[in-house]
């Protein structure tokens, strides 16, 4: 029996003191067979409303893990309120982008499909797989959702009124992301792929009232580095 907390996992039921959890099939195979844990040991727990909450192994065998929730260790916090919207980049990279995202705070990841997205598949699940784990590394009490590839048009027809909405854009004389970002409020980063935005596409998105236009610097990065960059500026110049 130790106090050490060896593992931190992202499940879907509430969380209480006196609750049992048994764990799906792959969350039970990581703590039996990848982090060889056995029962009395501990495990931090977490979703996404309820907090953080310790609880204790209670059975570990052929039927699944079973676990005693025991205090609450953290209580949910407010997370910043940031959407992250991307043309689909190829595999590697695209997994890249929903790790760094999640563990710099974005709440909702959009793939948007643009006129150059070479990719135009996502596959959600595997996506949405990749936040889990990166929520469970980086110590956040939520997992950022993985929502169903949209058109451009569509995310634009869509767009909430009170969502400012950055679109990065390189070559561009626009104020740095850094001046503009500062504040509160909902926000949104867009991001294009590889190729870029169409023109056409860039005078769609600075239709929309809320858009503006921002620059990351004067070099032009690849999307996923775009995209952390972004993210590592807006965390540090909101309030959250
Ligand atoms: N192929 C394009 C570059 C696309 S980079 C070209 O050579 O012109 C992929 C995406 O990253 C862009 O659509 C943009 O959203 C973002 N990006 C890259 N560099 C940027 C910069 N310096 N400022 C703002 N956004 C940038």
């Amino acid at each position: 029996m130790t106090d050490v907390i060896k593992a931190r996992l992202y499940v879907t039921d509430a969380l209480s003191t006196g609750g049992t959890i048994m764990l799906a099939d792959d969350q039970a195979h990581y703590l039996r067979h990848v982090l060889r844990l056995e029962a009395g040991q501990a495990v931090a727990l977490f979703n996404g409303r309820d907090g953080e909450w310790r609880a204790v192994i209670a059975e570990a065998g052929k039927k699944g893990v079973r676990l005693d929730v025991e205090m609450e260790l953290r209580s949910q916090q407010p997370a910043d309120d940031v959407w992250l919207c991307f043309a689909p980049i190829k595999q590697g990279r695209i997994e890249m982008i929903v790790e760094k995202a999640t563990e710099l705070g974005a709440g909702r990841l959009l793939p948007v499909i643009t006129r150059r997205t070479q990719m135009q598949r996502v596959n959600t699940e595997r996506l949405a797989a990749h936040a889990r784990e990166a929520a469970e590394q980086c110590e956040r009490l939520d997992v950022p959702e993985v929502e169903a590839a949209v058109t451009l048009e569509k995310l634009l027809q869509d767009w909430p009124h009170d969502r400012k909405l950055f679109l990065c854009a390189e070559r561009n004389d626009a104020p740095s992301l850094l001046m503009t970002a500062k504040g509160e409020g909902p926000c949104a980063l867009l991001i294009g792929p590889e190729g870029g935005f169409a023109p056409e596409e860039l005078t769609q998105i600075m239709a929309l009232p809320q858009a503006v236009t921002v620059s990351l610097g004067p070099r032009i990065l690849r999307a996923e580095t775009a995209a952390i960059a972004a993210l590592a500026i807006l965390q540090s110049v909101r309030q959250n």
